[in-house]
Order: structure tokens, then C-alpha cells, then sequence
């Protein structure tokens, strides 16, 4: 039995969707096939991402196209450097691998290779190699009617200034010691092995898929690719209700648009996540076509069924509390509105609690320094004397009135010491003001404190949008976020209501989105 493989160093990324269909084809009539490949700069993003969330596209603008993987997981910033090695087969006896299990398996003959020229490398779960902690590559997967694509994204350079650039990563940073520190994450082989030549790299990989395999490598000329294809924009608008969860697997989407009546006309599934199954998310989305909104999380559960999903750090009970989620913000846009529900977030350690009931135990609510204004003296420091000179002073107010404690949070190390201090003497819950980035980037430090938070996201410049996030963790971000203290007020004033009726199961009646202005 052979093993095909080519080399493609001049792909056009706009030919890459049917280089792919042409492997995935051949591999369908029994045949393995190993491509390299090299595409031109490009944004190639994985099989179920959403681009205005993966990727910066006011930065990519007309400078290069985006194309889109069939194999899910993060999205890629490429250029001429960096070899996508393509593998298609027969799932043959890796059919019933399970799935992390699959993605280890098939990066083993890649580590051999490596090993072959002088690189230790390892890998690190759920789907890198790594030398020293440093990143070397990333592996993708699909494993469908009997076939499977892995794909590993190998550079021998990279320019990680381009990639923080084209990629909307909180996780980057871009000021120069941000810069600095980015590129230590990553090792590009020729840092490594300066002298590495790509042909001695592909024939080592095939060498090694070869013999892991037991197949007898063959060489073939490249494919002759006809049909090009870029991502095309999504014109739809924004989704009525969204919500999100951090996975070990990836941030995982649920975006929702609704009719009249909270019936769900169209969802979609969308993140960073290692599906296997490359039809999964697009099974589920019809699933819950003209499902009421608040009953989400069950119909979650029953398009799920039994079976566990192909996925790599995403269990059906994630997909399922997603659904909750989306129902919770349902619950806040019945209270206040569709469009202020998109701003606020339930975080419950143990998703055992609802958000009446968070809010109904409030007992601190934390602001953040970036909604001060940068000529106030209070910006960097805990506390607010109320000058009326900008929301912050409101929303003091509104915390004070209740006696609640209230705090403003100069930077990261003060947030973990203010939630130590929570929960040191017994906070049931707080009201959490930040950006939904910071949230997301620095949720462990929620996770740890184990504190019920509902969160109000900020407005305005934050530092993510701006590329300050080195600062910002330091303190010292310059440009000025916004807090919506009238949000805070209403959220404040049910959260008194509740508190009240001491009853924290509320029956809030969803509301229309043809009305969902309405009261905001
Ligand atoms: S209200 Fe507080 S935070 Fe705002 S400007 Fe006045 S002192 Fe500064
Ligand atoms: S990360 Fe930046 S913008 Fe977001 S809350 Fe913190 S300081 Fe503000």
C-alpha cells in the first residue's frame, strides 16, 4: 500500500478549500495522501469559528484574504513560512479512537520526525507540539464517513507581530515588551534549526507517517486546483441573544436570532474547538430551529442525545449549559431589555446558580480603574468621593445606597487580593464591571475565588480594542472604558426587587425582539 505526497510551496489560499476537498476525495476512495503545502499570507481560520471573533478584520481589511479550514480550531495568520502539512486517509482501526486520543496518535510520527533533526519536541494537550513550553506547531482534525483529515500548521519562520495583528487574541499584546514576551511563546523551527530545509523536513514526516502506517512512501506532482474560495461576509445582523463558555477545549458560542414570540429562526454554534465531527454544529443549529428560547438548554440536551460529541475538551454537559446561558440572558432581556441582556454575564462556579439568585445575594460590587476618567485622581486608586463628574461616581452611589462594598480594581494583582478578601470573609456574590475579553483571558481568577458574579460588560475604548493590554494589566492603561450606570442602576433596583420578595425564582416573561428596545 503507498503513501502519496507532494509538495505545494506556491498555494493560493483561495485554492486551499478545494486542495482539501481533493485530498479529503481521494482519501474517500481508499487512498492516503500527505500534502505540504505553503499558502501566501492569508487568515485561515478553523472549520467553526466566527471571524469578527477570531480575527482583527479591521486590520486585515483588503491586505490579505481569509479562508476557511475544513478542520475546526483556532484560526491561523499565515505566510510563505509556515508548512501546513495535510494528512488524508481511511479512518481504518483509528475509527473508533477516542478523540484526544486520535489528535496525540497522529502527531506522534511528527514528533519522530522532529526528533530525526534534532528537535525534542512533545505534545502538549489538547493540540500542540511543544519544545520547552514554547509552541512549534498546531494540529486540526476531522473524522467523518470513514475518513480523516489532520492537519498540522508547522512554521519555519513567523512574524509575530502579524500574527497578533491578524488574530483577535486577548491573550496577545502588542507594545513592544508585550511583543517581546509573545515571541518567547512560540519557537518557529529555524530558530531551532537555522539551516532547516523544507525538503529534508517533508521527506523525514513522510518517512515517518510511512512507517507508522506501514505504507511505502510514493512522490507525485501537486494537484491541479481549479475552483477558488475566500470566507464570504456574514451579512446577517447581530444575533438577538448570545452567550459564551470557556471550555478546556476552547471558548465555545451560542448566538441566537429570534422572531417575534422568542421562537429561534437561526442559531449558530461558533469557537476555537476541536470538533471531529465536521457536521455536528450544523446538525444542532437545524435542531433548534423554532425551539422557544428559554427552552434551550433542554433542547440541547436532547440534539445531543446520548452519544458523546467527537470533541477535544468540550463535554455534551458545556453545549447543554450553554443553552442555560443563552436562557439566563432570555430571563435579563424579559427584565431589561435584549440589548442591555447582551451586556451581562452569569458566572456560577458550580452552574447550579440562576441569576436572580446571584443577584439577590450581592454583597460587593467590583469597578474597574479603566472607567475613570485618565484625569481623575482616583483612577489608580481604590475609592471615589462621588464628584459627579462621571459614572463611576454613579455607580458608587448606587452600590453605597444599598450598603454594598464597593471597590475599584487598579490591576490584576488588586483584583485577585480584593477576591481573596471576598471571600475571606464570606461574599455570596458580587456584581463584576470589566470587559468581556478580560473576563475570558482571566477567568481563573474567578474560577479560583469561587465567588456567583454577575457581570456587566464595559463600554468605549477598552484595551483590547486599542492593543494595550500589557498596560492595562499593570495599571496603566491610558484610554478611557465606559461604565453604563443606568444599566447598573436597573440591574441594582431588580436585584432589590428580589430582595424583597426574598423569592429568587422570579418569573420574568421573555420579551419580543421585535421589542427588545424597548425599556432600555
Ligand atoms: S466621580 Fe469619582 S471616579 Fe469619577 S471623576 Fe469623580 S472622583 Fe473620579
Ligand atoms: S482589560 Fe482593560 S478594558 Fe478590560 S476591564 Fe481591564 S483595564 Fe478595562
Amino acid at each position: 500500500m503507498m503513501l502519496a505526497w507532494h509538495e505545494a510551496p506556491g498555494l493560493e489560499p483561495s485554492h486551499f478549500g478545494a486542495y482539501e476537498t481533493g485530498l479529503w476525495a481521494r482519501a474517500s476512495s481508499g487512498e492516503t495522501v500527505v500534502g505540504f503545502a505553503r499558502l501566501s499570507r492569508c487568515a485561515l481560520i478553523g472549520a467553526f469559528e466566527d471571524p469578527h471573533r477570531a480575527l482583527r478584520l479591521s486590520y486585515i481589511g483588503d491586505r490579505f484574504p481569509v479562508v476557511r479550514r475544513r478542520t475546526g480550531g483556532g484560526s491561523l495568520s499565515l505566510d510563505a513560512n509556515t508548512l501546513i502539512v495535510a494528512l488524508a486517509l481511511p479512518v481504518g482501526h483509528y475509527a473508533d479512537l477516542a478523540p484526544a486520543l486520535l489528535m496525540s496518535t497522529l502527531c506522534a510520527p511528527f514528533l519522530a520526525a522532529l526528533r530525526d533533526l534534532g528537535i525534542d519536541a512533545v505534545f502538549a494537550a489538547p493540540n500542540d507540539l511543544v519544545i520547552a513550553g514554547r509552541k512549534l506547531a498546531s494540529a486540526f482534525l476531522i473524522r467523518h464517513e470513514g475518513v480523516m483529515l489532520f492537519e498540522m500548521a508547522l512554521p519555519l519562520a513567523l512574524d509575530v507581530e502579524e500574527l497578533l495583528k491578524t488574530l483577535r487574541l486577548p491573550l496577545e499584546k502588542l507594545s513592544e515588551q508585550g511583543l517581546l514576551a509573545a515571541r518567547q511563546r512560540f519557537a518557529p523551527l529555524r530558530t531551532l534549526v537555522p539551516d532547516l530545509g523544507s525538503a529534508t523536513l517533508c521527506a523525514r514526516i513522510t518517512a515517518r507517517i510511512a512507517q507508522t502506517l506501514d505504507l511505502q512512501g510514493c512522490h507525485e506532482p501537486p494537484p491541479v486546483l481549479g475552483r477558488a474560495d475566500v470566507v464570504t461576509e456574514d451579512s446577517r445582523p447581530p444575533p438577538d441573544i448570545t452567550a459564551f463558555l470557556k471550555t478546556p477545549g476552547g471558548v465555545l458560542y451560542l448566538d441566537a436570532w429570534l422572531d417575534p414570540g422568542a421562537t429561534i429562526r437561526e442559531a449558530r454554534l461558533a469557537g476555537a474547538v476541536a470538533c471531529l465531527d465536521p457536521v455536528l454544529f450544523s446538525r444542532i443549529e437545524t435542531s433548534l430551529v423554532s425551539t422557544y428560547a428559554a427552552r434551550l438548554e433542554p433542547a440541547l440536551a436532547e440534539a445531543l442525545g446520548d452519544a458523546s460529541p467527537d470533541m477535544i475538551g468540550v463535554e455534551p454537559a458545556d453545549i447543554v449549559y450553554l443553552g442555560h446561558l443563552c436562557a439566563a440572558r432570555l430571563l435579563v432581556g424579559g427584565e431589561l431589555g435584549l440589548d442591555a441582556a447582551s451586556q451581562i454575564s452569569v458566572f456560577s462556579p458550580h452552574r447550579t446558580d440562576s441569576i436572580d439568585a446571584i443577584l439577590a445575594s450581592l454583597d460587593a460590587v467590583l469597578l474597574p480603574y479603566c472607567a475613570k476618567p485618565t484625569w481623575c485622581k482616583w483612577r489608580h486608586r481604590d475609592g471615589c468621593p462621588e464628584c459627579g463628574r462621571c459614572a463611576v461616581g454613579e455607580a458608587y452611589a448606587l452600590a453605597r445606597k444599598r450598603q454594598l462594598t464597593v471597590m475599584t480594581i487598579t490591576n490584576f494583582e488588586h483584583l485577585r487580593a480584593a477576591l481573596a478578601e471576598l471571600k475571606g470573609r464570606g461574599a455570596r456574590a458580587f456584581l463584576g464591571v470589566c470587559c468581556t475579553d478580560f473576563f475570558l483571558k482571566r477567568d481563573y481568577a474567578f474560577v479560583e475565588a469561587g465567588i456567583p458574579a454577575v457581570f456587566v460588560d464595559i463600554g468605549g475604548d477598552t484595551c483590547y480594542t486599542l492593543r494595550q493590554e500589557e498596560e492595562a494589566y499593570a495599571g496603566r492603561f491610558e484610554a478611557q472604558a465606559y461604565v453604563d450606570a443606568r444599566l447598573l442602576g436597573r440591574l441594582l433596583e431588580w436585584r432589590d426587587r428580589l430582595t424583597v420578595q426574598g423569592d429568587s425564582k422570579t418569573q420574568a416573561q421573555p420579551p419580543s425582539p421585535a421589542v427588545r428596545s424597548a425599556g432600555t
